[in-house]
């Protein structure tokens, strides 16, 4: 099983949030809280604007999302659980993707006004260009389509409380695997960065791949120093026989 952080991503021109350069080098974090998305019309807008500037990148997923993809292939791994929301192991062709952290190529109804950073919509969800054609035929704030409720990129922000399922799926492949290969995640973020601790506990071997140094390594079994793109290709291959 592989769990995965915004340090896969660096290398398809994503940055992360901690590194030197990263998300949070640049913007304030106060800024990007469920709550005041939910109490700013203009925090929301600011907040498409972002999503669009993402996407206008086009990113595409680099070597390390493909290695992955092709051990799935080979019948080597079970899944990916991933904290990134860019949706690049699906592109690169991993099929049992759990994102822990949702996706920023949906948006979903939050409901009218959820408090307690629980959303409470109904069931709507589209793709993110459905919030794009809306904004570009006038409408800056586009509301949900059934209940009229404020509609979010389909992301757990700070501040809101994680989706239940992917959580409970990711902590009951931790209890199976044998294998848990951590990459380019500085492993701070909870209660993702609970899942490989969870695995080390039930029994699973634990390989760290990132280029500085996490909490974790004192309980890994491997740590490796280095980027997820140069690294996992080759150890992929090794293992493959290649
Ligand atoms: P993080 O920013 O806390 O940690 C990333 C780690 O990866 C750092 O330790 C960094 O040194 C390392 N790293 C960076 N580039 C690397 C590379 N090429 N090879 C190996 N290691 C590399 O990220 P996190 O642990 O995922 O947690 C932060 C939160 O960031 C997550 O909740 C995630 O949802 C969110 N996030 C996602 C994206 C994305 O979807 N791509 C981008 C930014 C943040």
């Amino acid at each position: 099983m592989a769990f995965t952080g915004a340090g896969i991503s660096t290398e398809s021109g994503i940055p992360d949030f901690r590194s030197p350069g990263g998300v949070w080098t640049r913007y304030d974090p106060r800024d990007f809280t469920f709550d005041r998305y939910v109490d700013s019309a203009e925090v929301r807008r600011n907040s498409w604007a972002m999503r669009r500037e993402f996407f206008a990148a086009a990113p595409e997923p680099n070597a390390a999302h493909r290695a992955l993809a092709e051990l799935e292939r080979e019948g080597r791994l079970t899944a990916v659980i991933t904290q990134n929301i860019d949706g690049l192991h699906q592109a690169a062709g991993s099929r049992n993707v759990i994102e822990v952290h949702g996706t920023a190529r949906e948006v979903m109804c939050i409901g009218d006004h959820p408090r307690a950073g629980i959303a409470e919509g109904c069931d709507f969800r589209a793709p993110t260009t459905w919030a794009f054609e809306r904004i570009d035929a006038g409408d800056d704030d586009p509301r949900c389509p059934r209940c009229d409720g404020l509609v979010k990129s389909a992301t757990v922000s700070f501040g809101q409380a994680m989706f239940p399922e992917p959580l409970e799926v990711a902590a009951q492949h931790a209890t199976t695997a044998e294998l848990l290969l951590t990459i380019g995640s500085s492993l701070q973020v909870y209660p993702a960065a609970g899942i490989p601790e969870a695995a080390k506990r039930a029994g699973a071997a634990l390989a760290i791949l990132n280029d500085e140094a996490t909490p974790f390594d004192r309980i890994a079994d491997v740590v490796v120093r280095g980027r997820a793109g140069e690294v996992l290709p080759t150890a992929v291959a090794t293992a493959l026989g290649r």
